[in-house]
C-alpha cells in the first residue's frame, strides 16, 4: 500500500462530498431510508456527490447478500450513486496503517480487559462501557496474547469536545468521562467503526456527514480522531432516528420491516420519509426519479425537527392505512 495515501490532501477542493454508509446486516428499513433520503437530497441540493460506503468491517455480522439486497433496495428508490462503492472489508490496509501512525505517535495502547471483566464498569447514556483506563497504566505483554489496542485520550479529563450540528445544534460531550480511551482494533482482529469510519471519510475526501441521530454521540471520538491524524473537519447534520410504537430505534434487532420494491410501495415509504423530515409536501409524482427530483428543489434542513419522531405503526404493515398520506 501507499503510504501517502493517508496524508491529508490539503489541495483537495471543497465542493461538497456526501455519503451513505450502510452496514450490510440486513435489508434497509425505514429508519435506514431516513439517512439516505437526507444524505442524498442535501448533497444534491448543494449540487455535490453522494457516494456509497459499504460498512462491512464487522465480519460476523455481515453478509455479501444483504449488500446486495441493499444495492437492488436503493436502486428502486433512484437512489443512485456516484463513482465506484467502496467496500471497507478491502481497506484494511488503509486503516492497519492508520493504526501505525497512531502508534508511532504514542496514542494507543494494548488491553486485555475482557468483556466479562468490564461488565461491572459504568455506562454512560447510550449503555457503552466508560472505559476505566484498567491497562492504560499498566505495561501489557502483548506477545501472543489476545488484546484489543484502545485510543489514549489527552490527560485533560476537564476537555469538552465541541461540535456544532447542522440540525442538532452545538453538541458537547467530555469523551474521556463519558467514554473513555475507546477501542480502535478489536481484539478478535476487526477494526473498529470509530477508526474505519475516519479513515474512509478522509480518504473519500467526504466534506459533508448527514446520518441518523443514534450516531451523533460519536462524532466527538472521531472528531479527535480526525484531528489526531492530521485529518479535515468534516460538517455534520444528523437526522432525528424513527422509533417504533415501543420506543425502540428501528433496526433488524428490533425486526424492523425491508422497504418496499414496488412502483407504489417506494412512493409511499418516500411521502413517509420525506414527511418524518417535516419537508413541505411535494406535488403529484409519477416516479420515485421524479419524487427526488422535486425534493431537492424543496429541501430545507433548518425544517427538520431534532426529536426522535414515532412513527407508530410499522410503516408498511398496511399499505391501505399508508395510501392516506
Ligand atoms: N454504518 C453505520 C450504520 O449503518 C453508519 C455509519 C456512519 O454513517 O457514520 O449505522
Amino acid at each position: 500500500m501507499n503510504r501517502l495515501t493517508i496524508e491529508p490532501d490539503k489541495h483537495r477542493p471543497s465542493a461538497y462530498v456526501g455519503r451513505f454508509a450502510p452496514s450490510p446486516t440486513g435489508p434497509l428499513h425505514f429508519g435506514s431510508l431516513i439517512a439516505a433520503l437526507a444524505s442524498y437530497i442535501d448533497a444534491r441540493a448543494m449540487g455535490g456527490t453522494w457516494l456509497l460506503r459499504i460498512e462491512d468491517v464487522d465480519r460476523e455480522r455481515s453478509r455479501p447478500e444483504h449488500e446486495e439486497a441493499i444495492r437492488r433496495q436503493l436502486a428502486a428508490f433512484a437512489l443512485e450513486h456516484d463513482g465506484d462503492v467502496v467496500r471497507q472489508s478491502e481497506r484494511i490496509d488503509h486503516y492497519r496503517h492508520a493504526l501505525e501512525r497512531l502508534r508511532d505517535q504514542g496514542s494507543v495502547y494494548p488491553c486485555v480487559c475482557s468483556r466479562r471483566l468490564l461488565e461491572t464498569a459504568p455506562r454512560n447514556q447510550e449503555g457503552e462501557v466508560i472505559y476505566p483506563g484498567t491497562c492504560r497504566a499498566r505495561a501489557v505483554d502483548t506477545l501472543g496474547g489476545r488484546h484489543s489496542i484502545r485510543f489514549k485520550l489527552a490527560n485533560s479529563p476537564t476537555q469538552d469536545e465541541v461540535i456544532e450540528d447542522r440540525i442538532e445544534g452545538v453538541i458537547t460531550q467530555n469523551v474521556a468521562k463519558d467514554v473513555g480511551d475507546f477501542v480502535l482494533l478489536r481484539a478478535d482482529g476487526d477494526v473498529a467503526y470509530q477508526l474505519a469510519v475516519v479513515v474512509d471519510d478522509e480518504l473519500q475526501g467526504i466534506t459533508d456527514v448527514v446520518r441518523g441521530a443514534d450516531l451523533l454521540l460519536n462524532t466527538p471520538r472521531q472528531r479527535i480522531l480526525q484531528r489526531t491524524l492530521g485529518f479535515r473537519d468534516l460538517r455534520y447534520a444528523h437526522v432525528p432516528i424513527a422509533t417504533n410504537e415501543r420506543g425502540e430505534k428501528l433496526s433488524k434487532q428490533t425486526r424492523a420491516t425491508a422497504l418496499p420494491m414496488d412502483h407504489h410501495g417506494v412512493l409511499v415509504a418516500l411521502r413517509r420519509a420525506w414527511a418524518f423530515l417535516n419537508q413541505p409536501t411535494l406535488e403529484q409524482v409519477s416516479s420515485a426519479r421524479d419524487f427526488l427530483d422535486q425534493a431537492t428543489q424543496l429541501w430545507a434542513v433548518s425544517l427538520i425537527k431534532k426529536r426522535p419522531v414515532h412513527i407508530g405503526k410499522e410503516p408498511f404493515e398496511s399499505l391501505e392505512a399508508a395510501q392516506n398520506l
